[in-house]
């Protein structure tokens, strides 16, 4: 059998997570038994239908690498197709006008059951729950259950996978198979995605719009692998994996019944360690690409072994690395904490230290030497340091001091030093 899928969004606003987790899954699937991936855009809704939501569908998807084959095929372009199916129920006498909208009869005895391939458990509703529903609308648009079966059945779909969420349609839509007397698909309903209090996911627990992890420095290759991981249990148990080896263990069976917890703590921890594990220029290229209209832009390459390890996300980069590419703006309660008595004086001497050494600086005398002064101006190490830190940077945390130093040049180390000197 020649597997289709189809991943068929609302343009209803920007992809969520949950709606990108079921393309996800419907593409390890479709991939891992080389069938077809449908993409159709269900926008027969024109109440709900948002002009930008198509772009930002096709934009998500390709940014991730969740290519389909066939599509975008619009279900608006395919109404005459609708209003032909249409027809031929009511020629059969299985549905009924009323003010002005078609309505499917349903079945009022026995039940509409099917085995989900999620837990390979029996569904069942009873028929009297389920009353005559609406299949076309007055103003001419097919309604979802109906427009869906339709391309499903036409498009030879041979597996819906789809969130748990809209399961309660699932029934409805086996009632229009059966009027039609088509072969039904297979069903996975997958379990929903709840945030970590339990409740609906939503912005509040930083679930936006897929392009917006994009925006916030998130690397694709850690937002598919956490979203696979949110239902779905690896065989192999590895936590880390790249989209390939999803594919290679992917299936159906080890998509979990219970719901799914979404924590962006979690996320950003995936993120981090990606991060961390990635070649230096493949992370010179990603924050190269993320860094629009940004001074470090080209010149990122020698600051990130310092900041490899100390980033969780691509937009770390720009607070802890701000002061390589702008000049410090100094502010008299960060030196404050330092809690250095004489500052005039400590200052001048650090000034007077880094110029007496030898360029290019070098680790182990500059450790020395301010080890040194640090004992004359009866100082901390901590403060002595701090102090160097706070003059080059205008602040109290940054990547390792020496690193910076070297990252910043001799001449600007020493001009920095002057312009903190001359801020007191
Ligand atoms: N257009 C529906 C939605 O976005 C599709 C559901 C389905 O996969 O059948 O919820």
């Amino acid at each position: 059998m020649d597997v289709r899928v189809r991943f068929p969004p609302s343009p209803t606003g920007n992809l969520h997570v949950g709606s990108v987790r079921t393309a996800l899954f419907n593409f390890l699937f479709v991939r891992k038994y080389k069938g077809k991936l449908i993409l159709r855009i269900e926008d027969t809704d024109k109440k709900r239908e948002v002009k930008e939501a198509y772009q930002a569908i096709y934009d998500s998807l390709k940014w991730l690498g969740l290519s389909w084959d066939e599509g975008p095929i619009l279900q608006s372009d395919r109404l005459d197709i609708y209003k032909e199916y249409e027809k031929m129920l009511l020629d059969k006498g299985l549905v009924y006008e009323q003010d002005g909208a078609t309505y499917l009869k349903t079945v009022k005895s026995g039940q509409t059951k099917w085995i989900d391939l999620i837990g390979k458990k029996e569904i069942s509703f009873n028929n009297e729950t389920i009353d005559d529903f609406v299949i076309y609308k007055s103003d001419g648009f097919p309604v979802y259950h109906f427009a869906n079966v339709v391309d499903d059945h036409l498009m030879e779909v041979t597996h819906v996978i789809r969130g748990e969420d809209i399961m309660s349609s699932t029934p409805k839509q086996l009632m229009l198979y059966s009027a039609f007397g088509w072969e039904v698909p297979e069903f996975a309903h997958i379990p929903v995605i709840l945030a970590t209090d339990r409740s609906k996911l939503s912005k509040r627990h930083g679930a936006v719009g897929i392009l917006d992890f994009k925006k916030d420095g998130y690397i694709k290759e850690a937002l598919l692998n956490y979203l696979a991981l949110l239902g779905w249990t690896p065989p192999s148990g590895q936590e880390i994996l790249s989209l390939e080896e999803m594919i290679e263990e992917f299936d159906l069976s080890d998509i979990n019944t219970s719901s799914a917890i979404f924590d962006i703590r979690k996320l950003e921890w995936m993120n981090g360690e990606y991060i961390r594990n990635m070649q230096d220029e493949e992370l010179e290229e990603k924050l190269d690409e993320f860094l629009v209209d940004h001074p470090a832009k080209g010149k990122i390459k020698p600051i990130i072994p310092l900041v490899k390890t100390r980033i969780k996300k691509l937009s770390d980069f720009i607070p802890l690395t701000n002061f390589f590419f702008t000049k410090p703006e100094y502010d008299m309660q960060i030196f404050n904490r330092l809690e250095i008595g004489e500052l005039n004086e400590a200052l001048t001497k650090t000034l007077e230290t880094l110029q007496n050494l030898q360029q290019p600086f070098e680790a182990a005398e500059f450790e020395q030497s301010f080890k040194k002064l640090s004992e004359d101006l009866k100082l901390s190490n901590t403060q002595m340091f701090q102090l160097i830190r706070v003059a080059i940077s205008g602040q109290l945390v940054t990547p390792p001091l020496f690193e910076s130093i070297r990252v910043l040049g001799e001449d600007e180390t020493v001009k920095r030093v002057k312009e903190a000197l001359h801020s007191l």
